[in-house]
């Protein structure tokens, strides 16, 4: 017997548990996990448990064993839905996405790296040199990425902090001839700020520590990562540098030779005062940023402590409080970094772009699309950033509703197949909540931002109260003042589908404007160095000339989300859903409530329950005919039946599966997949 339909190690698909239901669930979900079986479907979707050691399956003869195959045939694994969504591309011509969610430290990371490995091992059987330079370049991206995205956070030693989505495009034999790389909100304020046990990004150790005498002479860095006070704090853990640097040399990032000591060196700077004069403590370090930016010492000093302003006709230089020049370096340490995350994206998109590819001669290049991206996110104290990653599961929730749960429904409902309607909660109400225009939350916190004269977090916070007073999602300690979980009267609280969670609104409006001077901008700008130039364009106004404000913040994540969910909503999805087992990463550990949480946040169950009652598959049935009709004499080679429907009807008779098909108002419905292998199976024979 396969080890897939043993009982020792559970059930491998929670389709087939005796009856549904959380307990369960529960008990299959611990079962495997203790068995070493981290693994299992839902029908089509995987659900898998980080292990928290190494396991030995994702070997290249576990590749061997996937390949091809059907998702039934082999015990649950993420190369099995590899797999699907690879054949499902290159057989019906589809462009698909893996979809993967699960909170920080659930293993998502890890996952996107198998999937694309394995992929890359079943492709270009022939060898061919660009193909092989396009996956060497798709796999080592994800060490630059991780260098200069990835820190060490208290939940995960590896923890992305921006979120990712990667194209991965096909030709018509099906092997890869180039990618695409989106990212998300990359979680600049690491740079400049760390919590207790945690880390700035991995690439400013493996800079301080790894870098060689006369390199870190030539930047003016220190090896001693305590001597900065931006990234002290983590400072003692060692890390790898040689991988990443020779990564990086292949795809010509070169630039954060220039910006991360830069940072790093600003965040020494300070301010003091001498009489109404504001300076800098430490003018060295403005010498050094200088030399490190291809740009005056006068200019960065000038940058720093002043800010040009219009007043009607003049321009005047306006001298900033040590306050404000401590905002603005921090500022500019951020932006700098971000343009350079985002500046390394685009050079990695650069390299591995589809070239020479005319569909016309090579037919439609097909895409598989791999989505990493944060999960849910409560912490002790929640601020915009996790408000913004928890609308984002949520925009990711709704998807998964429409394309897994509702979608389904509504077609038996169409196709006339009875049907009893499984409940799920839909979450739309507080997408809607968040995203809607004048009345949600990104709404009231930007109209806030506009207002003119000292706008403040607690004006942003009146605006929630008399907006959405009445919501059933929002509370705040004002409404509800006898509510406990509200403990000060700056929290309010969000019902999110996957819990209540409370946020503070302080920092949001200074999150959400985002500002960066003008005159840092312009200074970046005006450098000798073009790389640098080209990455502040906006740069070039001067002060009379910007009249349009820039975007907020919570605009560009909304806008980048509704984007992302589009181009996600018109692929095939296959959904990986990760589970973190403990906290304390133990190979051993099945903590029952935690996991249980994820398994209803992830609505697990109301997946299961869809999928039970539903169809593993479905087709018209004049396509239906078209790949089956040679199996039976009543259909072959031409049928005289009256419809299509009938002529289908004749030939399941003739097979013995009438048990295992509904008949829908177009289409057929298949309820198993086994079903489906029998009819592959006879066709084989036939043709
Ligand atoms: P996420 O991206 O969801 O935050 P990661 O993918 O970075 O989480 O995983 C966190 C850690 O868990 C990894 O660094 C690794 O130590 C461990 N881990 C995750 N998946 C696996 C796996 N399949 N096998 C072994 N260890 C894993
Ligand atoms: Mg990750």
């Amino acid at each position: 017997m396969a080890e897939h339909e043993s009982q020792e190690f559970g059930k491998a698909d929670f389709v087939l548990l005796d009856s549904v239901s959380l307990e369960e669930f529960m008990a299959n979900l611990k079962l495997r996990f203790e068995k070493g079986r981290i693994y299992t479907y839902i029908g089509e979707v995987v659900v898998s448990v980080n292990p928290y050691r190494a396991m030995n399956i994702y070997g290249r003869d576990t590749i061997e064993q996937y390949k091809g195959r059907e998702l039934y045939e082999r015990p649950p694994h993420l190369f099995a839905i590899a797999d699907a969504a690879y054949k499902a591309m290159k057989r019906r011509n589809k462009d698909t996405c893996i979809v993967i969610s699960g909170e920080s430290g659930a293993g998502k990371t890890e996952a996107s790296k198998y999937i694309m490995q394995y992929i890359a091992a079943i492709t270009n059987p022939g060898q061919r040199a660009e193909v092989e330079r396009v996956k060497n370049m798709l796999l080592k991206s994800n060490c630059v990425l991780e260098a200069f995205g990835n820190a060490k956070t208290n939940r995960n030693d590896n923890s992305s902090r921006f979120g990712k989505y990667m194209d991965i495009n096909f030709d018509f034999k099906g092997d890869p001839i180039g990618g695409h790389i989106n990212n998300y909100l990359l979680e600049k304020s690491r740079v400049i700020f760390q919590q207790e046990g945690e880390r700035s990004f991995h690439s400013f150790y493996q800079m301080v520590k790894g870098g060689s005498e006369s390199l870190l002479r030539s930047l003016h860095v220190s090896k001693d990562p305590t001597a900065y006070s931006y990234i002290k704090v983590g400072g003692q853990v060692k890390v790898g540098y040689h991988r990443s640097i020779s990564a990086l040399t292949l795809c010509n990032v070169l630039v954060f030779l220039y910006l991360s000591p830069c940072d790093l060196s600003q965040g020494n700077l300070t301010f003091g005062v001498d009489g109404d004069t504001t300076l800098i403590e430490n003018s060295k370090v403005v010498a050094v940023i200088g030399v490190l930016l291809a740009t005056k010492e006068e200019n960065v000093g000038k940058a720093l402590l002043y800010r040009t302003v219009a007043t009607g006709r003049d321009v005047i230089d306006k001298q900033h409080t040590t306050q404000e020049a401590s905002y603005g370096r921090d500022a500019l340490a951020k932006a700098m970094y971000e343009r350079m995350f985002c500046w390394i994206v685009g050079r990695i998109n650069d390299v591995i772009e589809v070239k020479n590819y005319d569909a016309k001669v090579h037919g439609k290049n097909t895409v598989i699309g791999v989505l990493d991206i944060y999960g849910f996110e409560i912490f002790q104290n929640n601020s915009f950033e996790q408000f913004c990653i928890n609308y984002c599961n949520e925009k990711l929730q709704q998807l998964f509703i429409q394309l897994v749960l509702r979608q389904e429904q509504e077609e038996y409902q169409r196709e006339g197949i009875p049907w009893k309607h499984i409940d799920y909660f839909n979450n739309q109400i507080i997408v809607d909540l968040v995203e809607l225009q004048h009345k949600g939350i990104f709404s009231v916190l930007d109209e806030a931002c506009m207002t003119v004269g000292k706008v403040t977090d607690e004006v942003f916070l009146q605006g929630l109260n008399s907006k959405l007073a009445k919501h059933a999602h929002y509370t705040s300690r004002k409404l509800s003042p006898t509510d406990k979980s509200l403990e000060f009267d700056r929290d309010f609280r969000i019902r999110h589908y996957a819990g209540d969670v409370v946020y503070s609104v302080v920092g949001f409006i200074d999150k959400n404007k985002d500002t960066l001077f003008q005159d840092f901008k312009r200074l970046l700008y005006n450098s000798s160095n073009p790389v640098l130039k080209m990455m502040w364009p906006e740069g070039k106004l001067s002060i009379t000339e910007v009249t349009k404000r820039p975007l907020t913040a919570a605009t560009l994540f909304k806008n980048s989300m509704i984007a992302l969910v589009e181009n996600l909503a018109c692929k095939e999805p296959y959904y990986v859903r990760c589970i973190k087992p403990n906290d304390v990463k133990s190979p051993l550990l099945f903590e029952y409530e935690r996991c249980r949480h994820q398994v209803e946040y992830l609505g697990l169950l109301e997946n299961v329950r869809v999928r039970r009652a539903g169809f593993a598959n479905r087709q018209e049935y004049p396509r239906f005919l078209q790949r089956y009709k040679m199996i039976s004499e009543f259909t072959w080679p031409n049928h005289d039946l009256p419809s299509d429907k009938e002529a289908v009807k004749r030939l399941v008779q003739g097979c013995g599966f009438e048990h295992d098909v509904a008949y829908g108002k177009t289409k057929v419905f298949v309820r198993t997949p086994r079903t489906l292998f029998c009819l592959e199976e006879q066709r084989d024979e036939m043709v």
